[in-house]
């Protein structure tokens, strides 16, 4: 089953493609929604192309498998879903300010991110009709939200506005993947602050949010009524840490095929700027993948591929479409044959969290780099 449906013919001429294990995702969601209790609300976060895995695929199957709301960072990502017929509730993470904004999300039944008393202002001033809308507070992230200081100023001033309904509070951890828990306990005990200081003035406890994934992770007292996962879900750890607290399994695999299989000799240099010098006559092998599919150039002469099993290295600099690699140990090598860049091939593996480290970056910009060109092909 092919991922897109416009993705001229079949898979067996595809260069390249993503492979999106659905088992995998499935597990992952329902393993992580046991870990919350019943009256804990799993949000499965689909932004950016549901993290490049493919947004309504990762959304239909969280929804299958527990999660009950869906979060997305910008309107056009909502729409995206609400076309393809989800009816779940979507909050949108992002700030959202314009009358088309609004126009679109009262359209599309989209829920909206409030971070400060203009914009909570503009919406009841547009609105006809009332709005579930969700108030951000600032807790130490310095993204979106007033700071805590005032967010009990906040969230009154939105409480005595019409049209606006308060369906949650939240706030985003910083610093929730750090072995050092301190800074997410300062967060916590300023989010309960405001709250503390909400509920004096008598307006109704309002559902509360806190944790991305690691927060998810590093246990209950983070989960309040609703948890907002993106990362674990997809089968990756925010973490090492968290390796132990459940088991998760990868839902992206990057594959691609040999393109050309030649021998040259001592003394070639290989790709742009020759970065890559053959000391001995080498079998080189092109690959059909590049930095244009997702394949950072960084990695360059730094990566390996999986061949039949085995780990073989890259070779030269990758290039926006091709990439090579020293097949001197696969000598009858074929056109044709299926080369692993990210995933598992019997004892042998190589996972997004590693090329984050040799990147210098982590693992979500990896696997969001997959989110424009290749075919995605699920596997059931
Ligand atoms: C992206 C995002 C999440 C999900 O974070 P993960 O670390 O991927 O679980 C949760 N909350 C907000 C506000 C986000 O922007």
């Amino acid at each position: 089953m092919v991922g897109h449906a416009s993705m001229p013919g079949t898979l067996a001429c595809e260069r390249a493609w993503v492979n999106i294990d659905l088992n995998a995702l499935a597990n992952n969601v329902r393993q992580l929604k046991q870990q919350l209790l019943p009256q804990t609300a799993f949000m499965a976060v689909v932004k950016a192309d549901g993290y490049g895995h493919g947004a309504v695929t990762v959304a239909r199957i969280a929804l299958d498998n527990g999660a009950t709301w869906l979060g997305v960072a910008t309107i056009v990502e909502g729409i995206e879903l609400r076309q393809a017929d989800i009816n779940a509730p979507i909050l949108v993470l992002g700030a959202t300010h314009t009358v088309q904004e609004i126009e679109a999300i009262v359209r599309w039944q989209l829920q909206p991110t409030l971070c400060s008393p203009e914009q909570a202002l503009t919406f009841s001033r547009q609105l006809q009709h009332p709005l579930p809308v969700h108030l951000m507070v600032d807790t130490g992230m310095s993204r979106l939200g007033p700071m805590w200081q005032q967010g009990a100023t906040f969230i009154e001033f939105v409480s005595r506005l019409p049209k606006l309904a308060i369906a949650s509070i939240y706030s985003h951890l910083a610093t929730a993947d750090h072995a050092d828990t301190s800074f997410m306990l300062q967060q916590q005990n300023r989010l309960q602050d405001v709250l503390t200081r909400v509920q004096a003035q008598n307006i109704p406890r309002p559902k509360l949010h806190l944790a991305n994934s690691a927060g998810m992770l590093t246990g209950p007292q983070f989960h309040y009524d609703l948890v907002r996962v993106g990362l674990a879900m997809y089968g990756l750890y925010p973490g090492p840490q968290f390796q132990s607290r459940v088991d998760l399994q990868p839902v992206m695999q990057v594959k691609a095929r040999v393109t050309q299989v030649k021998t040259i000799p001592a003394g070639s240099g290989v790709s742009y700027n020759h970065t890559f010098m053959a000391d001995q006559p080498l079998t080189v092998a092109v690959v059909g993948i590049g930095y244009a599919d997702g394949v950072p150039r960084t990695l360059s002469n730094q990566m390996q591929v999986i061949i039949r099993g085995q780990r073989v290295p890259q070779v030269g600099a990758i290039t926006m479409d091709q990439l090579m690699i020293d097949a001197s140990s696969l000598p009858d090598l074929k056109v044709g044959e299926v080369v692993t860049l990210l995933g598992q091939e019997g004892t042998a593996a190589i996972s997004a969290e590693a090329w984050a480290t040799t990147v210098g970056t982590i693992s979500y910009e990896i696997v969001c780099g997959f989110k424009h060109r290749l075919p995605r092909v699920l596997n059931q």
